[in-house]
């Protein structure tokens, strides 16, 4: 504790570590607007320095045992288990987003672990026996050493999880950078990794802005960079990390489109709209920030969406009464207030406006849940990522004008239809250019056992994060060909080996 708040170092070696300590940065309470505690901002040298631990602890836990693996990952499963409240309850204070949603944020990184005991049959390799003539081949994957994480704001455990458990799992070491907003639920995270039994220097936490993350692009110690954040950031990570010859997956930003056909149920839609764009706030990678209301549609769903949202209870994130907390920052809620501006001046109706909200007001970086109808594709609020509780509407003849305005948008994250109709649903899931599509489902994140990722600027790299691409993302594959010939067989043959 220094004065009223506290420090928050790193966690190297399975210890707090402060280094050189020389930059640090404040933490906030978004729903208060007070500074809770200061956080350092690594140099170069600490990253160093997390390297340098990670690279002697790699060897041994990549040797180690799926079986002692395997043991220690039930372990982890059960301690997050049993602190899964002490987590939410960091989360909803350092990033503001609702207790509840924050449990639902644990309970999804937790998936993610459940994945990462079964590691033993995810590592299995295959055996083809008498390939060619008295020969096998078979194949396995190996760990990397070290490898990196890169995480947002917006998820404080769960991102971090999307990446460790499989990291860890495969039999590498990590090093996470999480967003310097929102520090203490990773360090909590790293404390009870330790405690269930991970050996010292196979998790770390290097708490930083840019200057860390710069060093871990260029480090070359490091095989792996995972990154998720937003677009231009990403592109910059994917661009040094592949420079220096790591593997790279770069996961950015996202708009993402929830289509309503005139045959939905358009109460069950509204309802759908209304969690889907102002749970936490709208600082969901996988958020609806646009509907389109296609047909006779816009009419009922706007009217619905407006009627809602009125009655949206905004406030403290631990009041057990409260549904949407704060944004992360005084900035970013003055950033995407500023977007009701534009798009009047643009020709859109604001249907809500959230500044007027009485919590829009007071010293926590609250804003009102808005909404914007007549939205249209030249329009800012519709080409940007606002990352807010701004909910666009725009509108569209039929489900052709409808698919292809999802089409021509930068990003493909997430798409979601909303229909009774089985044929028009399945055109979509085929034709729509998103790596994540919901049908009657607004946010469709995967479970743990398949990948998550987006296309186009949502995600640059082959792999997705977390499931079957992750194991194969943090391993290297080995093909054994291998033949144990009769002790009395010789020959000499120059030319290239045929199978028969
Ligand atoms: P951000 O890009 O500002 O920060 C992400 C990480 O990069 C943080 O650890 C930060 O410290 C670091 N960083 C920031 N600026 C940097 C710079 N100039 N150089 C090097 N590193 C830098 O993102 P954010 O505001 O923390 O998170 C919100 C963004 O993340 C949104 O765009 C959201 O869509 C995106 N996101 C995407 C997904 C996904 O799965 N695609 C998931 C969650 C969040």
């Amino acid at each position: 504790m220094i004065g009223a708040v506290d420090r928050i170092s790193h966690w190297i070696a399975g210890v707090e570590f402060s280094g050189s300590g020389a930059r640090r940065a404040p933490v906030f309470n978004p729903a208060t607007g007070e500074q809770t505690a200061d956080v350092l901002l690594a140099d170069g040298e600490d990253v160093d320095a997390a390297v340098d631990v990670a690279c002697e602890a790699a060897g041994p836990w990549g040797e180690t045992s799926l079986a002692r693996r395997t043991q220690i990952l039930f372990a982890v499963r059960g301690l997050l288990d049993e602190r899964r409240r002490d987590l939410a309850r960091l989360i909803t204070l350092e990033h503001g987003k609702v207790f509840s949603d924050a449990l639902g944020e644990v309970a999804r990184g937790l998936e993610n672990v459940e994945f990462a005991c079964g590691i033993a049959s995810h590592l299995a390799g295959r055996y083809s026996e008498q390939a060619s003539s008295g020969l096998d081949v078979y194949s396995f994957r190996q760990p990397l050493g070290v490898v990196a994480g890169i995480t947002p704001f917006n998820f404080p455990v769960m991102v971090p999880m999307w990446m460790l458990a499989n990291a860890i799992a495969c039999g590498n070491a990590f090093i996470l950078k999480p967003s310097e907003k929102v520090p203490r639920a990773p360090m909590l995270l790293a404390g009870i990794l330790g405690e269930a039994g991970v050996p010292d220097g196979v998790f770390n936490v290097v708490n930083g802005d840019r200057v860390a993350v710069e060093r871990i692009l260029e480090h070359p110690a490091i095989r792996a960079v995972s990154f998720v954040g937003s677009t231009p950031v990403a592109h910059h990570v994917y661009e040094e990390a592949s420079r220096s010859g790591k593997r790279v997956q770069a996961l950015g930003g996202a708009k993402n489109h929830m289509v309503i056909l005139p045959d939905a149920d358009l109460e069950q839609a509204a309802d759908a709209a209304v969690s889907a764009a102002f749970g936490s706030a709208g600082e969901r990678c996988m958020a609806i920030s646009v509907v389109v209301a296609v047909g006779g549609s816009a009419g009922p769903v706007v009217g619905g969406i407006a009627e809602r949202i009125g009655r949206l209870r905004i406030g403290d994130g631990l009041d057990p009464e409260t549904e949407m907390g704060p944004l992360i920052t005084a900035e970013h809620r003055n950033r995407v207030a500023s977007y009701l501006d534009g798009a009047t001046s643009q020709g859109a109706r604001v249907v809500v406006d959230g500044r007027s909200h009485p919590m829009a007001g007071g010293p926590g970086f609250f804003l009102g849940p808005c909404l914007i109808d007549e939205v249209t594709p030249q329009m800012d609020c519709y080409r940007d990522e606002i990352f807010g509780p701004v909910l666009s509407v725009v509108h569209a003849e039929d489900l052709t004008g409808a698919i292809d305005l999802v089409n021509a948008s930068q990003w493909g994250n997430g798409a979601a239809i909303f229909t009774r109709d089985g044929g028009a649903a399945r055109r979509f899931q085929h034709e729509v250019q998103a790596g994540m599509v919901g049908v009657n489902v607004p946010i469709p994140v995967p479970v743990g056992h398949f990948s998550f990722g987006g296309w186009k600027q949502s995600l640059l790299g082959d792999a997705h994060v977390y499931g079957p691409d992750s194991v194969a993302f943090y391993t290297r594959p080995k093909v054994v060909t291998s033949r144990w010939p009769d002790p009395l067989w010789r020959a000499i043959d120059l030319g290239f080996p045929e199978n028969d």
